[in-house]
């Protein structure tokens, strides 16, 4: 057990599973330890003790967390402290407990929570701790994160246990966050785990819209991108300010579909249908070209029949996407789907997977193809700049014409790479 008594680390290592919003957590609380002394180390080897920031959005999330836990709490003699935050400490904080090796267990996210937990107090009033991300620790980009919690009820999902209801930080405090994060970094993601709430809960009410457009009058020389939004909060104005911002809105969206069969959809619980899907992302596609459209399908849910995954497929195939995140369904203890009938074999679940992989496989290089020629605002990201990130959120290697720029918001020209990729010039 550690105690105000207990020696303070003077070197921490922080490992963070799962989400961006988990990412953006983490960063608060390394710039937190950081502000009251403690050095942060690369390497668990280093360290005198471990922060873990945990994900449980799935049965494999649990089980990777209680293996690394196990495996970092036994180093040489034994005595390495390892916090456990995050997602499943919320959910299973008593089991976690009473795993090998771990010295605390901090229900959530909060980084003065952890900071105690290892003994790291505020020493002077400097040492309190900032309601604002300063600087990511590494990276051209950053995460912002704007939101928190989710008021939905999907049936597959313990986020929503594990988050609480959806809380929204003030546009002061997030404009605040982001002059500060501008200084560092060119691009900054807007991020939380359910965006598309963003403000419902604000005392006056504020849209997502509304905050977005503030940001890039207050915070000039930076882009903006937005993480993920759900189709039916895709509303007409964030499609204005995209269509609108001369790129500093990134033409880029993650929508999550899930299924493209509404049978599917309602047993997911989720709050759309198929064709409000359709129509809002078709809206979308015709005013933003290009676009970088990413989306999320779970197959094989229970009950997902020949004829649903077909609707999915040809949903899909309707669709301009230019990347996709397969998850071929798993049971999630504490959630209502663990109880729904109609299993399917994992075999049915891999085809299906994989045919929907390839589908969008063809269509992201077929928009690679596509931008051939073009030119694309991009940032640098990578340790030497070598890696050029346009608004449509294609990555490829940057020319030295290009680096030679700097890596804050360019024009570059996209090229063939003369072996069927792509590379990025500078065009001033
Ligand atoms: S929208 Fe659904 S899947 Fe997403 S966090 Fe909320 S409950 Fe979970």
């Amino acid at each position: 057990m550690i105690t105000p008594h207990t020696r303070r680390p003077r070197r921490i290592y922080l490992h963070t599973f799962g989400c961006r919003a988990n990412q953006y957590d983490t960063e608060r609380m390394r710039q937190l330890l950081e502000l009251r002394g403690c050095e942060t180390v690369d390497d668990p080897g280093l360290a005198d003790a471990v922060v873990v920031n945990s994900c449980t959005v799935t049965g494999n999330a649990d089980s990777e967390l209680r293996r690394y836990v196990r495996r970092v709490g036994r180093r040489g003699d034994g005595a390495l402290p390892v916090v456990v935050a995050g997602c499943a400490t919320a959910v299973a904080a008593e089991s976690i407990r009473g795993l090998d090796g771990v010295s605390a267990v901090v229900p959530g996210q909060d980084p003065e929570a952890v900071a105690n937990s290892l003994g790291v107090f505020p020493r002077t009033a400097a040492e309190m701790a900032p309601a604002t991300l300063d600087r990511a620790e590494r990276g051209t980009r950053a995460w912002l994160k704007v939101q928190d919690g989710c008021d939905l009820n999907c049936s597959y999902c313990i986020i929503r246990v594990a988050r609480g209801r959806s809380r929204s930080r003030s546009p002061d405090e997030i404009v605040a966050e982001a002059q500060r994060l501008a200084e560092h970094h060119p691009e900054i993601s807007l991020t939380g785990i359910h965006i598309g709430l963003y403000g419902k809960d604000s005392k006056p009410r504020v849209t997502l819209a509304a905050l977005v457009e503030t940001l890039l009058e207050r915070v000039p020389d930076v882009r903006f991108r937005i993480g993920s939004l759900e189709c039916n909060q895709l509303d007409d104005a964030i499609i204005d300010l995209m269509a609108d911002s001369d790129g500093r809105l990134a033409p880029h969206l993650h929508v999550p579909l899930q299924s493209g069969s509404d049978a599917v959809l309602r047993g997911m619980r989720r709050a759309y249908r198929a064709e409000r899907y359709r129509a809002r992302v078709e809206r979308l596609a015709e005013r933003i070209v290009p676009l970088g459209l990413g989306t999320d399908v779970i197959v094989g849910f229970p009950g997902e029949t020949d004829g649903d995954h077909r609707r999915t497929v040809e949903l899909i195939e309707s669709l301009p996407f230019t990347y996709v995140h397969v998850f071929p369904y798993s049971d999630r203890s504490g959630t209502d789907a663990e109880d729904l009938p109609d299993r399917l074999p994992e075999r049915v679940k891999t085809e299906r997977s994989r045919e929907i992989r390839a589908l969008v496989g063809d269509k992201a290089r077929a928009h690679r193809r596509a931008r051939l020629g073009t030119l694309a605002r991009v940032v640098l990201e990578g340790d030497a700049d070598e890696v050029a990130v346009t608004g449509d959120y294609l990555k490829m290697p940057a020319l030295d014409s290009l680096r030679a720029l700097g890596r804050r918001l360019r024009t570059a020209r996209i090229e063939s790479d003369g072996n069927g990729g792509l590379v990025a010039a500078g065009e001033g």
